[in-house]
Protein backbone atom coordinates (compact mmCIF):
# COMPACT_ATOMS: atom_id res chain seq x y z
CA UNK A 1 0.00 0.00 0.00
CA UNK A 2 0.71 3.61 -0.99
CA UNK A 3 0.49 6.46 1.53
CA UNK A 4 -0.39 9.30 0.97
CA UNK A 5 -0.93 12.83 3.48
CA UNK A 6 -3.02 15.76 2.64
CA UNK A 7 -2.31 18.71 4.62
CA UNK A 8 -5.04 21.19 5.23
CA UNK A 9 -8.50 20.26 5.64
CA UNK A 10 -10.56 22.74 3.84
CA UNK A 11 -12.36 22.79 0.14
CA UNK A 12 -9.29 21.98 -1.77
CA UNK A 13 -8.02 19.14 1.04
CA UNK A 14 -11.33 17.87 1.21
CA UNK A 15 -11.70 17.07 -2.26
CA UNK A 16 -8.71 15.85 -2.54
CA UNK A 17 -9.41 13.54 0.41
CA UNK A 18 -12.84 12.58 -1.27
CA UNK A 19 -11.05 11.46 -4.41
CA UNK A 20 -8.19 9.24 -2.61
CA UNK A 21 -10.52 7.35 -0.79
CA UNK A 22 -13.03 6.93 -4.08
CA UNK A 23 -9.66 5.41 -5.93
CA UNK A 24 -8.80 3.26 -2.90
CA UNK A 25 -12.75 2.00 -2.86
CA UNK A 26 -12.02 1.56 -6.26
CA UNK A 27 -9.79 -1.21 -5.67
CA UNK A 28 -5.97 0.95 -6.22
CA UNK A 29 -3.81 0.36 -3.45
CA UNK A 30 -3.63 3.36 -1.54
CA UNK A 31 -4.27 4.37 2.09
CA UNK A 32 -4.39 8.08 2.83
CA UNK A 33 -4.99 10.51 5.94
CA UNK A 34 -5.30 14.35 6.07
CA UNK A 35 -4.27 16.61 9.08
CA UNK A 36 -5.74 19.76 9.52
CA UNK A 37 -4.54 22.22 12.16
CA UNK A 38 -7.60 23.90 13.49
CA UNK A 39 -10.43 21.98 15.69
CA UNK A 40 -12.80 21.93 12.69
CA UNK A 41 -12.91 21.39 8.79
CA UNK A 42 -13.57 23.36 5.77
CA UNK A 43 -10.97 26.36 6.40
CA UNK A 44 -12.84 29.33 4.86
CA UNK A 45 -16.24 27.61 4.57
CA UNK A 46 -17.76 28.11 7.48
CA UNK A 47 -21.73 28.11 8.31
CA UNK A 48 -23.22 28.80 11.76
CA UNK A 49 -27.18 28.79 12.83
CA UNK A 50 -28.48 30.66 15.20
CA UNK A 51 -31.57 32.26 16.12
CA UNK A 52 -33.02 30.80 12.93
CA UNK A 53 -30.24 32.90 10.82
CA UNK A 54 -28.09 31.05 8.77
CA UNK A 55 -24.79 32.91 8.13
CA UNK A 56 -21.67 32.09 5.98
CA UNK A 57 -18.80 33.62 7.49
CA UNK A 58 -16.78 33.02 4.45
CA UNK A 59 -17.85 32.22 0.71
CA UNK A 60 -21.62 32.67 0.83
CA UNK A 61 -22.25 31.15 -2.40
CA UNK A 62 -20.26 29.72 -5.64
CA UNK A 63 -20.50 30.57 -9.54
CA UNK A 64 -22.83 28.52 -11.45
CA UNK A 65 -20.74 28.71 -14.51
CA UNK A 66 -17.67 27.05 -12.59
CA UNK A 67 -19.20 23.44 -12.72
CA UNK A 68 -17.19 21.62 -9.96
CA UNK A 69 -19.12 22.32 -6.97
CA UNK A 70 -22.31 21.43 -8.79
CA UNK A 71 -21.00 18.09 -9.63
CA UNK A 72 -19.41 17.27 -6.21
CA UNK A 73 -23.04 18.10 -5.20
CA UNK A 74 -24.47 15.57 -7.45
CA UNK A 75 -21.53 12.42 -6.31
CA UNK A 76 -22.33 13.73 -2.77
CA UNK A 77 -26.44 12.97 -3.17
CA UNK A 78 -27.08 16.60 -1.90
CA UNK A 79 -27.83 18.56 -5.13
CA UNK A 80 -31.56 18.46 -3.76
CA UNK A 81 -29.86 21.02 -1.34
CA UNK A 82 -28.54 23.44 -3.55
CA UNK A 83 -29.77 26.62 -3.91
CA UNK A 84 -30.68 29.74 -6.15
CA UNK A 85 -30.59 33.18 -5.82
CA UNK A 86 -33.91 35.02 -5.69
CA UNK A 87 -33.36 36.63 -9.04
CA UNK A 88 -36.72 38.11 -9.41
CA UNK A 89 -34.90 40.83 -6.67
CA UNK A 90 -31.36 41.00 -8.65
CA UNK A 91 -30.58 44.50 -8.27
CA UNK A 92 -27.26 45.79 -7.28
CA UNK A 93 -26.66 49.05 -5.96
CA UNK A 94 -23.64 51.16 -5.89
CA UNK A 95 -22.23 53.71 -3.41
CA UNK A 96 -21.62 57.07 -4.81
CA UNK A 97 -21.57 60.53 -3.15
CA UNK A 98 -23.68 59.86 -0.30
CA UNK A 99 -26.57 57.68 -2.31
CA UNK A 100 -27.49 54.13 -3.41
CA UNK A 101 -27.45 53.84 -7.35
CA UNK A 102 -28.60 51.02 -8.61
CA UNK A 103 -26.51 49.69 -11.33
CA UNK A 104 -28.32 50.12 -14.64
CA UNK A 105 -29.97 46.87 -16.14
CA UNK A 106 -27.59 44.94 -18.97
CA UNK A 107 -24.62 46.08 -17.12
CA UNK A 108 -22.55 42.52 -17.22
CA UNK A 109 -19.23 42.52 -14.42
CA UNK A 110 -18.40 46.15 -15.39
CA UNK A 111 -19.67 45.94 -19.30
CA UNK A 112 -22.49 48.03 -20.45
CA UNK A 113 -24.61 45.55 -22.57
CA UNK A 114 -27.98 47.79 -22.49
CA UNK A 115 -28.77 51.53 -24.25
CA UNK A 116 -31.38 52.87 -22.29
CA UNK A 117 -31.00 51.85 -18.86
CA UNK A 118 -27.14 52.73 -19.30
CA UNK A 119 -27.53 56.12 -21.04
CA UNK A 120 -30.41 57.06 -18.28
CA UNK A 121 -28.61 56.28 -14.89
CA UNK A 122 -27.34 59.27 -12.96
CA UNK A 123 -24.89 56.70 -11.61
CA UNK A 124 -22.02 57.82 -14.39
CA UNK A 125 -21.41 61.47 -15.30
CA UNK A 126 -21.67 61.92 -19.06
CA UNK A 127 -18.20 62.07 -19.73
CA UNK A 128 -17.56 58.75 -18.39
CA UNK A 129 -20.67 56.94 -20.04
CA UNK A 130 -19.36 58.52 -23.10
CA UNK A 131 -15.66 56.76 -22.58
CA UNK A 132 -17.23 53.98 -21.41
CA UNK A 133 -19.11 53.73 -25.17
CA UNK A 134 -15.57 54.61 -26.84
CA UNK A 135 -14.97 50.04 -25.72
CA UNK A 136 -16.29 49.74 -29.32
CA UNK A 137 -14.03 51.71 -31.15
CA UNK A 138 -10.21 51.64 -29.06
CA UNK A 139 -8.24 49.31 -31.11
CA UNK A 140 -7.12 46.22 -29.35
CA UNK A 141 -3.80 45.78 -27.64
CA UNK A 142 -1.02 44.26 -30.04
CA UNK A 143 0.45 43.82 -26.73
CA UNK A 144 -0.21 40.77 -25.20
CA UNK A 145 2.10 40.77 -21.98
CA UNK A 146 0.43 41.26 -18.56
CA UNK A 147 -1.34 43.75 -17.52
CA UNK A 148 -2.84 45.34 -14.45
CA UNK A 149 -6.85 45.07 -14.23
CA UNK A 150 -6.39 48.75 -13.62
CA UNK A 151 -4.14 49.56 -16.55
CA UNK A 152 -6.46 47.25 -19.10
CA UNK A 153 -10.00 49.07 -17.33
CA UNK A 154 -8.56 52.32 -18.02
CA UNK A 155 -7.56 51.94 -21.59
CA UNK A 156 -10.68 50.01 -22.81
CA UNK A 157 -13.48 51.76 -20.53
CA UNK A 158 -11.83 54.80 -19.13
CA UNK A 159 -10.79 55.83 -15.31
CA UNK A 160 -14.76 56.53 -14.08
CA UNK A 161 -15.60 52.76 -14.83
CA UNK A 162 -12.83 51.59 -13.01
CA UNK A 163 -13.38 53.76 -9.43
CA UNK A 164 -17.23 52.99 -9.96
CA UNK A 165 -17.46 49.33 -11.13
CA UNK A 166 -14.20 47.64 -11.88
CA UNK A 167 -12.73 48.39 -8.96
CA UNK A 168 -15.93 47.08 -6.58
CA UNK A 169 -17.08 44.42 -8.68
CA UNK A 170 -14.21 42.97 -9.65
CA UNK A 171 -11.21 43.84 -7.24
CA UNK A 172 -13.85 42.78 -4.96
CA UNK A 173 -14.01 39.32 -5.73
CA UNK A 174 -10.25 38.52 -4.76
CA UNK A 175 -10.38 41.67 -2.10
CA UNK A 176 -7.81 43.05 -4.14
CA UNK A 177 -6.18 46.28 -5.37
CA UNK A 178 -7.07 46.61 -9.37
CA UNK A 179 -3.96 48.89 -9.26
CA UNK A 180 -1.39 45.32 -8.41
CA UNK A 181 -3.72 42.81 -10.01
CA UNK A 182 -2.31 40.46 -12.90
CA UNK A 183 -5.19 40.35 -15.58
CA UNK A 184 -4.27 37.24 -17.20
CA UNK A 185 -4.00 35.40 -13.48
CA UNK A 186 -7.76 36.88 -12.54
CA UNK A 187 -9.74 37.79 -15.40
CA UNK A 188 -7.44 36.24 -18.70
CA UNK A 189 -11.32 35.74 -20.37
CA UNK A 190 -11.30 39.23 -20.72
CA UNK A 191 -7.62 40.14 -22.55
CA UNK A 192 -9.70 36.99 -24.70
CA UNK A 193 -12.42 38.92 -25.52
CA UNK A 194 -10.75 41.98 -26.34
CA UNK A 195 -8.29 39.93 -29.00
CA UNK A 196 -11.34 38.18 -29.89
CA UNK A 197 -14.11 40.76 -30.65
CA UNK A 198 -11.80 43.76 -30.69
CA UNK A 199 -14.62 44.74 -27.68
CA UNK A 200 -15.98 44.09 -24.51
CA UNK A 201 -19.26 45.87 -24.71
CA UNK A 202 -19.26 43.29 -28.62
CA UNK A 203 -18.00 40.82 -26.78
CA UNK A 204 -20.61 40.61 -23.64
CA UNK A 205 -23.48 41.17 -26.40
CA UNK A 206 -21.94 38.02 -28.77
CA UNK A 207 -22.06 36.00 -25.21
CA UNK A 208 -25.85 37.29 -24.64
CA UNK A 209 -26.93 36.57 -28.52
CA UNK A 210 -25.42 32.75 -27.61
CA UNK A 211 -26.81 32.43 -24.39
CA UNK A 212 -29.91 29.17 -24.71
CA UNK A 213 -33.34 30.50 -23.85
CA UNK A 214 -34.30 29.78 -20.44
CA UNK A 215 -35.84 26.61 -20.25
CA UNK A 216 -39.56 26.02 -20.84
CA UNK A 217 -39.37 22.77 -19.12
CA UNK A 218 -41.66 22.67 -15.41
CA UNK A 219 -38.80 20.30 -13.83
CA UNK A 220 -35.60 21.86 -14.99
CA UNK A 221 -33.75 23.36 -12.05
CA UNK A 222 -33.53 27.00 -12.05
CA UNK A 223 -29.64 27.57 -12.44
CA UNK A 224 -29.07 31.15 -11.18
CA UNK A 225 -25.63 32.89 -11.49
CA UNK A 226 -24.73 32.17 -7.86
CA UNK A 227 -26.09 29.43 -6.38
CA UNK A 228 -25.02 27.76 -2.81
CA UNK A 229 -26.61 25.63 -0.24
CA UNK A 230 -30.02 25.33 1.74
CA UNK A 231 -27.97 25.17 4.99
CA UNK A 232 -25.23 27.51 3.77
CA UNK A 233 -21.94 26.73 2.15
CA UNK A 234 -20.76 24.40 5.26
CA UNK A 235 -23.25 21.53 3.35
CA UNK A 236 -20.41 21.28 0.94
CA UNK A 237 -17.17 20.79 2.90
CA UNK A 238 -19.08 18.74 5.75
CA UNK A 239 -20.68 16.50 2.37
CA UNK A 240 -17.11 15.75 1.49
CA UNK A 241 -15.57 14.91 5.01
CA UNK A 242 -18.28 12.54 5.97
CA UNK A 243 -18.01 10.59 2.25
CA UNK A 244 -14.14 10.69 2.58
CA UNK A 245 -14.67 9.35 6.05
CA UNK A 246 -14.28 11.17 9.07
CA UNK A 247 -11.64 8.93 10.53
CA UNK A 248 -8.75 9.63 8.50
CA UNK A 249 -9.75 13.46 8.86
CA UNK A 250 -6.95 14.37 11.61
CA UNK A 251 -7.89 18.17 13.58
CA UNK A 252 -5.91 19.74 15.72
CA UNK A 253 -2.94 18.22 13.92
CA UNK A 254 -0.87 21.24 12.80
CA UNK A 255 2.13 20.27 10.01
CA UNK A 256 5.26 21.72 10.88
CA UNK A 257 7.73 20.02 8.46
CA UNK A 258 7.69 17.96 5.97
CA UNK A 259 11.51 16.06 5.00
CA UNK A 260 12.06 13.95 3.01
CA UNK A 261 12.79 10.58 4.46
CA UNK A 262 11.25 6.95 4.83
CA UNK A 263 11.83 4.86 1.12
CA UNK A 264 13.06 7.04 -1.28
CA UNK A 265 11.24 9.10 -2.95
CA UNK A 266 9.11 9.65 0.55
CA UNK A 267 8.17 12.16 2.79
CA UNK A 268 7.82 12.40 6.59
CA UNK A 269 5.38 14.85 8.17
CA UNK A 270 6.04 16.01 11.23
CA UNK A 271 3.12 17.35 13.18
CA UNK A 272 3.74 20.27 16.16
CA UNK A 273 3.34 17.28 19.11
CA UNK A 274 5.68 15.65 17.72
CA UNK A 275 4.06 13.43 15.56
CA UNK A 276 5.53 12.10 12.36
CA UNK A 277 4.20 9.93 9.37
CA UNK A 278 6.02 8.61 6.22
CA UNK A 279 4.50 9.16 3.14
CA UNK A 280 4.71 8.32 -0.62
CA UNK A 281 3.18 11.66 -1.77
CA UNK A 282 1.95 14.55 0.32
CA UNK A 283 -0.54 16.98 -1.01
CA UNK A 284 -0.37 20.66 0.65
CA UNK A 285 -3.30 22.45 0.45
CA UNK A 286 -2.62 24.94 2.88
CA UNK A 287 -2.34 28.56 1.95
CA UNK A 288 1.21 29.17 0.45
CA UNK A 289 2.47 31.10 3.24
CA UNK A 290 2.11 28.42 5.35
CA UNK A 291 3.44 26.17 3.04
CA UNK A 292 6.59 27.66 2.87
CA UNK A 293 7.14 27.52 6.79
CA UNK A 294 6.41 23.74 6.14
CA UNK A 295 8.69 23.06 3.14
CA UNK A 296 11.13 24.97 3.87
CA UNK A 297 13.72 22.70 5.33
CA UNK A 298 12.91 20.50 2.32
CA UNK A 299 13.68 23.33 -0.08
CA UNK A 300 14.37 26.60 0.64
CA UNK A 301 13.94 27.86 -2.89
CA UNK A 302 10.23 26.44 -3.38
CA UNK A 303 9.47 28.08 0.23
CA UNK A 304 11.04 31.46 -1.29
CA UNK A 305 8.59 31.19 -4.28
CA UNK A 306 5.90 30.53 -2.09
CA UNK A 307 6.18 33.52 0.17
CA UNK A 308 6.27 35.53 -2.54
CA UNK A 309 2.57 35.48 -3.00
CA UNK A 310 1.42 37.86 -1.17
CA UNK A 311 -1.76 37.76 0.94
CA UNK A 312 -4.17 40.31 2.12
CA UNK A 313 -6.72 40.01 5.32
CA UNK A 314 -10.27 40.38 5.17
CA UNK A 315 -13.60 39.93 7.59
CA UNK A 316 -17.11 39.32 7.28
CA UNK A 317 -19.27 41.24 9.41
CA UNK A 318 -23.22 39.61 9.61
CA UNK A 319 -25.59 41.30 11.27
CA UNK A 320 -29.10 40.39 12.11
CA UNK A 321 -31.91 43.09 12.38
CA UNK A 322 -35.71 43.23 12.45
CA UNK A 323 -36.92 44.20 8.79
CA UNK A 324 -38.81 47.34 10.55
CA UNK A 325 -35.59 48.48 11.62
CA UNK A 326 -34.48 49.05 8.05
CA UNK A 327 -34.77 52.11 6.49
CA UNK A 328 -35.24 51.25 2.99
CA UNK A 329 -36.54 48.29 0.61
CA UNK A 330 -34.14 45.36 0.38
CA UNK A 331 -35.14 44.35 -2.77
CA UNK A 332 -31.84 43.89 -4.24
CA UNK A 333 -28.93 41.33 -3.67
CA UNK A 334 -26.97 44.57 -1.75
CA UNK A 335 -24.47 47.22 -2.47
CA UNK A 336 -20.75 47.73 -3.03
CA UNK A 337 -18.70 50.75 -2.10
CA UNK A 338 -16.06 52.54 -4.21
CA UNK A 339 -12.72 52.79 -2.55
CA UNK A 340 -12.69 56.42 -4.29
CA UNK A 341 -15.77 56.99 -1.42
CA UNK A 342 -13.04 56.13 1.61
CA UNK A 343 -15.60 54.20 3.78
CA UNK A 344 -15.04 51.49 5.83
CA UNK A 345 -17.35 48.82 4.56
CA UNK A 346 -16.24 47.50 0.89
CA UNK A 347 -19.35 45.89 0.34
CA UNK A 348 -22.57 44.72 1.81
CA UNK A 349 -24.36 41.48 0.89
CA UNK A 350 -28.31 41.67 2.21
CA UNK A 351 -28.45 37.95 2.49
CA UNK A 352 -31.81 37.31 3.09
CA UNK A 353 -33.10 39.06 0.17
CA UNK A 354 -30.38 36.86 -2.01
CA UNK A 355 -31.14 33.63 -0.29
CA UNK A 356 -34.32 32.38 0.61
CA UNK A 357 -34.12 31.07 4.27
CA UNK A 358 -31.04 32.72 5.60
CA UNK A 359 -33.66 34.74 8.00
CA UNK A 360 -36.67 34.06 10.08
CA UNK A 361 -39.75 36.28 8.87
CA UNK A 362 -39.82 39.70 9.06
CA UNK A 363 -35.94 39.79 9.86
CA UNK A 364 -32.93 40.82 7.66
CA UNK A 365 -29.58 39.37 7.90
CA UNK A 366 -27.27 41.82 6.16
CA UNK A 367 -23.28 41.07 5.35
CA UNK A 368 -20.91 43.62 4.88
CA UNK A 369 -16.90 43.26 4.02
CA UNK A 370 -13.89 44.67 6.09
CA UNK A 371 -10.58 44.76 4.51
CA UNK A 372 -9.04 43.53 1.52
CA UNK A 373 -6.03 45.45 -0.08
CA UNK A 374 -6.54 48.42 0.26
CA UNK A 375 -8.32 48.91 4.07
CA UNK A 376 -6.76 45.60 5.76
CA UNK A 377 -5.56 47.79 9.45
CA UNK A 378 -9.55 47.65 9.87
CA UNK A 379 -9.14 43.81 10.45
CA UNK A 380 -6.83 44.25 13.00
CA UNK A 381 -9.69 45.82 15.37
CA UNK A 382 -11.57 43.59 17.94
CA UNK A 383 -14.73 42.23 17.23
CA UNK A 384 -16.42 44.96 19.19
CA UNK A 385 -14.97 47.79 17.52
CA UNK A 386 -15.24 46.29 14.18
CA UNK A 387 -18.85 45.91 14.83
CA UNK A 388 -19.36 49.00 16.29
CA UNK A 389 -17.89 50.79 13.25
CA UNK A 390 -20.21 48.22 10.84
CA UNK A 391 -23.07 49.21 12.84
CA UNK A 392 -22.43 52.68 12.19
CA UNK A 393 -21.83 52.20 8.46
CA UNK A 394 -24.85 50.50 7.48
CA UNK A 395 -26.73 52.99 9.74
CA UNK A 396 -25.37 55.90 7.99
CA UNK A 397 -25.53 54.34 4.26
CA UNK A 398 -29.23 52.27 4.76
CA UNK A 399 -31.19 54.58 7.47
CA UNK A 400 -31.14 51.55 10.07
CA UNK A 401 -32.66 52.61 13.10
CA UNK A 402 -31.72 50.95 16.51
CA UNK A 403 -29.03 48.01 17.41
CA UNK A 404 -28.95 44.75 15.91
CA UNK A 405 -30.55 40.99 17.62
CA UNK A 406 -26.98 40.00 16.91
CA UNK A 407 -23.73 40.44 14.97
CA UNK A 408 -21.40 37.93 14.39
CA UNK A 409 -17.80 38.68 13.14
CA UNK A 410 -15.45 36.01 10.55
CA UNK A 411 -11.81 37.51 10.65
CA UNK A 412 -9.62 35.80 7.98
CA UNK A 413 -6.24 37.19 8.61
CA UNK A 414 -4.03 36.81 5.67
CA UNK A 415 -7.09 34.52 4.23
CA UNK A 416 -7.16 36.19 0.91
CA UNK A 417 -4.05 35.33 -1.58
CA UNK A 418 -3.24 38.38 -4.26
CA UNK A 419 -2.91 37.26 -7.65
CA UNK A 420 -0.91 40.32 -8.23
CA UNK A 421 1.20 41.34 -11.91
CA UNK A 422 4.21 38.80 -12.35
CA UNK A 423 1.98 35.82 -10.20
CA UNK A 424 2.33 33.20 -12.91
CA UNK A 425 5.83 33.89 -13.54
CA UNK A 426 5.58 32.99 -9.55
CA UNK A 427 3.56 29.74 -10.25
CA UNK A 428 5.94 28.83 -13.19
CA UNK A 429 9.13 29.17 -10.27
CA UNK A 430 6.75 26.90 -7.59
CA UNK A 431 5.97 23.84 -10.42
CA UNK A 432 9.88 24.39 -11.45
CA UNK A 433 11.18 23.73 -8.23
CA UNK A 434 8.29 21.37 -7.35
CA UNK A 435 9.78 19.20 -10.48
CA UNK A 436 12.82 18.41 -7.56
CA UNK A 437 10.07 16.57 -5.22
CA UNK A 438 8.64 13.79 -6.70
CA UNK A 439 5.11 13.02 -5.28
CA UNK A 440 4.78 16.75 -3.61
CA UNK A 441 1.80 18.17 -4.59
CA UNK A 442 0.55 21.38 -4.27
CA UNK A 443 -3.05 22.83 -4.46
CA UNK A 444 -6.05 25.26 -3.00
CA UNK A 445 -7.05 28.81 -3.52
CA UNK A 446 -3.01 30.41 -3.59
CA UNK A 447 -2.22 29.30 -7.34
CA UNK A 448 -4.91 28.92 -10.24
CA UNK A 449 -8.04 30.34 -8.84
CA UNK A 450 -9.65 31.32 -5.61
CA UNK A 451 -13.29 30.23 -6.10
CA UNK A 452 -14.62 27.56 -3.95
CA UNK A 453 -15.25 25.42 -7.22
CA UNK A 454 -11.67 26.12 -8.26
CA UNK A 455 -9.89 24.51 -5.32
CA UNK A 456 -12.02 22.08 -5.27
CA UNK A 457 -11.23 21.23 -8.82
CA UNK A 458 -7.53 21.62 -7.86
CA UNK A 459 -7.59 19.22 -4.65
CA UNK A 460 -9.13 16.41 -6.84
CA UNK A 461 -6.23 17.29 -9.50
CA UNK A 462 -4.22 17.05 -6.97
CA UNK A 463 -4.94 13.72 -5.88
CA UNK A 464 -5.27 12.32 -9.35
CA UNK A 465 -1.80 12.99 -10.29
CA UNK A 466 -0.49 11.46 -6.98
CA UNK A 467 -2.87 8.41 -7.74
CA UNK A 468 -0.64 8.72 -10.81
CA UNK A 469 2.47 9.02 -9.37
CA UNK A 470 1.96 6.28 -6.60
CA UNK A 471 0.11 3.81 -9.35
CA UNK A 472 1.38 4.68 -11.87
CA UNK A 473 4.67 3.96 -11.49
CA UNK A 474 4.70 0.76 -9.95
CA UNK A 475 6.17 1.10 -6.68
CA UNK A 476 7.47 -1.80 -4.62
CA UNK A 477 4.39 -1.85 -1.55
CA UNK A 478 6.02 -4.67 0.19
CA UNK A 479 9.33 -2.29 0.51
CA UNK A 480 7.13 0.70 1.50
CA UNK A 481 5.85 -1.10 4.42
CA UNK A 482 8.93 -1.24 6.08
CA UNK A 483 9.67 2.45 6.25
CA UNK A 484 5.92 4.03 7.91
CA UNK A 485 6.85 5.36 10.70
CA UNK A 486 3.48 6.17 11.75
CA UNK A 487 0.87 3.57 10.58
CA UNK A 488 -2.18 4.77 9.22
CA UNK A 489 -5.68 3.51 9.79
CA UNK A 490 -6.95 0.60 7.23
C1 LIG B 1 -14.46 36.35 3.27
C2 LIG B 1 -14.34 35.43 2.07
C3 LIG B 1 -15.37 35.39 1.15
C4 LIG B 1 -15.28 34.55 0.05
N1 LIG B 1 -16.33 34.49 -0.81
C5 LIG B 1 -16.32 33.57 -1.79
C6 LIG B 1 -17.49 33.34 -2.55
O1 LIG B 1 -18.54 33.94 -2.31
N2 LIG B 1 -17.44 32.39 -3.53
C7 LIG B 1 -16.30 31.65 -3.75
O2 LIG B 1 -16.32 30.79 -4.64
N3 LIG B 1 -15.18 31.84 -3.04
C8 LIG B 1 -15.16 32.76 -2.05
N4 LIG B 1 -14.07 32.92 -1.27
C9 LIG B 1 -12.85 32.15 -1.57
C10 LIG B 1 -12.93 30.71 -1.09
O3 LIG B 1 -13.67 30.64 0.09
C11 LIG B 1 -11.55 30.16 -0.78
O4 LIG B 1 -10.67 30.42 -1.85
C12 LIG B 1 -11.57 28.66 -0.55
O5 LIG B 1 -12.53 28.30 0.43
C13 LIG B 1 -10.19 28.23 -0.12
O6 LIG B 1 -10.15 26.83 0.02
P1 LIG B 1 -8.76 26.10 0.26
O7 LIG B 1 -9.05 24.69 0.59
O8 LIG B 1 -7.84 26.39 -0.87
O9 LIG B 1 -8.11 26.86 1.49
P2 LIG B 1 -8.58 26.99 3.00
O10 LIG B 1 -10.04 26.95 3.12
O11 LIG B 1 -7.84 28.16 3.51
O12 LIG B 1 -8.02 25.65 3.65
C14 LIG B 1 -6.67 25.50 3.98
C15 LIG B 1 -6.64 24.68 5.25
O13 LIG B 1 -5.29 24.36 5.56
C16 LIG B 1 -5.17 24.41 6.96
N5 LIG B 1 -3.77 24.55 7.32
C17 LIG B 1 -2.97 25.63 7.14
N6 LIG B 1 -1.74 25.39 7.60
C18 LIG B 1 -1.75 24.13 8.09
C19 LIG B 1 -0.78 23.30 8.72
N7 LIG B 1 0.46 23.75 8.98
N8 LIG B 1 -1.13 22.05 9.10
C20 LIG B 1 -2.39 21.58 8.88
N9 LIG B 1 -3.36 22.33 8.31
C21 LIG B 1 -3.04 23.58 7.90
C22 LIG B 1 -6.00 25.62 7.34
O14 LIG B 1 -6.33 25.63 8.73
C23 LIG B 1 -7.21 25.45 6.44
O15 LIG B 1 -8.23 24.69 7.05
C24 LIG B 1 -14.12 33.75 -0.14
C25 LIG B 1 -13.08 33.79 0.79
C26 LIG B 1 -13.18 34.61 1.90
C27 LIG B 1 -12.07 34.63 2.92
Amino acid sequence: MANVIIVGGGAAGLAAAFALKRAKDGGNPIEWMLLEKDNRLGGKILTERRDGFIIDGGPDCYLTEKPWVGQMAERLGIADHLLSSDDDKKKTYIYSRGNLHELPDGVWMMVPTKFTPFITSPLFSWPGKIRMGMDLIVPKSRNIDDETVADFVKRRLGTECLEKLAEPMIGGVHASDPYRMSLKATFPRFLQMEQKYGSLIRAFLAARRKAPPPSTKAEAPKRTYFTTFQLGMQEITDGMADAAGRDRLITGAKVVRIKAGGVKPGYIVQTAVGDSYAADAVIVSAEAHLTADIVADLDDQLAASLRSIPWTSAATVSLAYREEQIGQSLCGFGFLVPASEKRKISACTWSSTKWPGRAPAKHALLRAFVGGAQNQHLVDQDDEEMMRMVRSEVRDIMGISGEPAFGRVFRWVYGMPQYTLGHLQRIEQIDSRLRDHAGLFLCGASYRGIGTGDVMNSGEGAAGKAIEFLVGKGIDYAEMASGRETDMPR
